[in-house]
């Protein structure tokens, strides 16, 4: 599959069906935490990127194999932002035509400012953006966006969203040490969002490998601060295990390239879905993966995770040291082979 992934779980929609509408880290923004690395060159216009009759036929053969007993949401989600796919309208459209299931857009609400967007967007039944500073110097510190992506024009198309849309609004607030985890940057957001309304928001935080090596995860202090400043329509967001039984078909080295393409995976992840799936063929397969050239790896928190090899962060390199100690100085923690 190619533009279709999972059901995979999710910390927010359950077991969700995804469909990724834009080529890797197409974004206009190019955050700090960013699990898909640095955006190079950032995104400004919208395209079809894909076709649309392409990306139904995915979910229509994935419905028909998996039925939708096991899934709660239709997702989009992309590995970039989605609302940069200029047929995202249509699309959900003609998804919400072939299943009962509902659906959902997680975006980076940067392009709310526009019309169109806002229409196209009405047709999902949540739509779940992102704000991670109430101010412009913040914004401009976290997200780093395209020069035409102004923090004003972020607040307008919230407040003008909000105005217009019928549907559930939860907003995601990713809570960074040390940079929007104090008292005043908290407020800021908080004023902004008390202006927009959401019906729920979101605390994240950075459990994926952050683009730049000096992000931080907020301290216990920092989360509990959020939640008390936000108020009771907020709620911390719990780190979710990447499931072993999600995500993989067909070979199981594809099965793997295509999972850590779109979510790097911790190497002890990696080494759990090998041990579940080829409990004999640990160290080939491992080796395998290393040789494919497809993955880099990114050590964040003292830990080692895998991802694509198009990403970008500035302290990547490549997989391809399959001994001694199989990928270098360390071996992966929890590796039995
Ligand atoms: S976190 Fe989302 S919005 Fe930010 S750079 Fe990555 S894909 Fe773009």
């Amino acid at each position: 599959m190619k533009y279709v992934f999972g059901p995979v779980p999710s910390r927010r929609l359950g077991r969700s069906l995804g469909i990724d509408p834009v080529p890797l880290k197409t974004c206009n923004f190019s955050c700090v935490y960013c699990q898909l690395g640095r955006t190079r060159p950032l995104a400004r216009k919208r395209k079809a990127f894909f076709s649309v009759s392409a990306m139904l036929a995915e979910v229509a053969t994935t419905l028909s194999q998996d039925g939708s007993d096991s899934i709660n949401w239709i997702t989009f989600v992309g590995s970039g932002e989605t609302t940069l796919f200029s047929r995202l309208g249509s699309l959900i459209r003609f998804v919400k035509s072939m299943s009962e299931l509902p659906v959902a857009v997680i975006t980076n609400g940067s392009l709310l400012y526009l019309p169109e967007v806002r229409k196209e967007l009405s047709a999902a039944d949540a739509v779940l953006p992102s704000l991670d500073a109430g101010s412009e110097t913040l914004y401009a510190r976290i997200n780093r966006p395209h020069r035409d992506f102004s923090f004003d024009r972020q607040v307008d198309g919230l407040l003008e969203f909000r105005k217009e849309y019928e549907g559930c609004l939860w907003v995601e607030v990713m809570l960074l040490g040390g940079i929007n985890d104090s008292t005043e940057a908290l407020r800021d957001i908080s004023a902004v969002l008390d202006r927009v309304g959401p019906d729920e928001i979101h605390i994240s935080t950075p459990t994926r490998p952050p683009a730049e090596p000096w992000v931080e995860m907020p301290s216990r202090e920092g989360l509990k601060r959020a939640s008390s400043i936000f108020g009771s329509v907020a709620r911390v967001l719990q780190p979710i295990e990447v499931d072993v039984e999600t995500g993989i078909d067909g070979e199981l080295v594809d099965g793997i390239l295509a999972v850590v393409s779109r979510h790097p995976l911790q190497e002890v992840e990696v080494v759990r879905m090998l041990t579940h799936w080829v409990p004999g063929r640990v160290l080939e397969t491992l080796t395998a993966l290393a040789d494919s050239g497809k993955i880099r790896i990114i050590e964040r928190y003292g830990k080692r995770f895998w991802c694509a090899a198009d990403t970008q962060f500035p302290d990547q390199r490549t997989a391809g040291n399959p001994r001694p100690g199989l990928f270098g100085p360390r071996s992966p923690s929890g590796l039995s082979v």
